[in-house]
């Protein structure tokens, strides 16, 4: 059971408009509205938008008719992150004003030719939950001199958290209170896992992991309620959170659904996409018994 404090608790459902929203995203947004009614308090709809390269305003406009046609409401306005991208920057701005954060350089390819190297050398490269390799120790370790040298030339830079610093300047094991299908109490965070997370790439202003911290913060969210694919990115959040003095909500990472094959959903949809079971003429009733409710 998700406890519920004496502050009106605040949910949030948090799509990104870049693919049509699927069982596993009907299954949150059902689960963080009947939630958020039932404790008698608010339901909130954040539009993920900040990577504008991959979001479109058919699939924002297809978030809206798929959450409607599924009986869901919502508070207005729509925090759309598009529109508040000055706030993540002032945030990004204060890491970078402690040393926590430092430009990055090295392109895509650089960093896959350097993991492959390393491998080639029977150096198993480290990576992160999600099974990414982690960022190689170059930028981290170029002195300021060089570092304004490569900023003075234009050169293209994401800006990355200095993961082992800012931990230290932390001091404390950290944790966070989860409710979720998967473990539950009180979980320790393991930040390190992920190495040095890019908070800014040089294509979007901001990144996931910074701007779902801030606003989660901004909206008063009280309970965060997403998938379990997202578990171990909270040891992220919560050292984001600690960073820059921001709340921290209860946490309940839900099952999710597969497809009938097994396998985990995807935006690249068929039969499991929120749109075509209403072009088929199901009810919003079969399919919260499709996802279990
Ligand atoms: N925007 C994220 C997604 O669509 C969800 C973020 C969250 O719930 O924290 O996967």
């Amino acid at each position: 059971m998700i406890a519920i404090p004496r502050q009106k608790p605040r949910f949030r459902f948090a799509p990104s408009p870049n693919g049509a929203l699927h069982l596993g995203h009907a299954l949150s947004a059902i689960l963080n509205h009947d939630i958020a009614k039932a404790a008698g308090g608010d339901f909130l709809l954040r539009i993920e938008d900040i990577d504008q390269a991959r979001c479109t305003p058919d699939f924002e406009a297809g978030i809206f008719a798929d959450l409607s046609w599924l009986g869901l409401s919502w508070e207005e306005p729509v925090r759309r992150q598009s529109d508040h991208v000055p706030a993540y920057q002032q945030a990004l701005q204060a890491l970078i004003g402690r040393g926590l954060v430092y430009p990055a350089f090295l392109t895509r390819g650089e960093v896959k030719a350097k993991v492959a190297a390393g491998e080639a050398e029977g150096r198993p490269w480290p990576r992160d939950p999600d099974g990414t390799a982690l960022y190689p120790p170059d930028d981290r370790e170029r002195s300021p001199r060089e570092r304004q040298r490569l900023l003075d030339a234009g050169l293209k830079h994401a800006w990355r958290l200095d993961m082992e610093k800012a931990i230290a300047e932390i001091g404390q094991p950290l944790s966070w209170r989860e409710s979720g299908d998967g473990e539950t109490g009180d979980i320790p965070a393991d930040p390190a896992a992920w190495g040095d997370v890019v908070l800014s790439r040089s294509d979007a202003p901001s990144s996931y992991h910074l701007s779902v911290v801030v606003d989660d913060a901004t909206q008063g969210i009280t309970h965060v309620v997403r998938g379990l694919d997202l578990f171990h990115a909270t040891s992220i959040h919560r050292l984001l959170q600690t960073l820059l003095g921001l709340p921290e909500p209860l946490y309940h990472h839900h099952r999710l659904i597969l497809g009938d094959d097994g396998r985990k959903l995807s935006k690249s949809l068929g039969d499991t996409g929120i749109a075509e079971w209403r072009r088929q003429g199901l009810s919003p009733m079969q399919l919260r018994r499709r996802v279990g409710l």
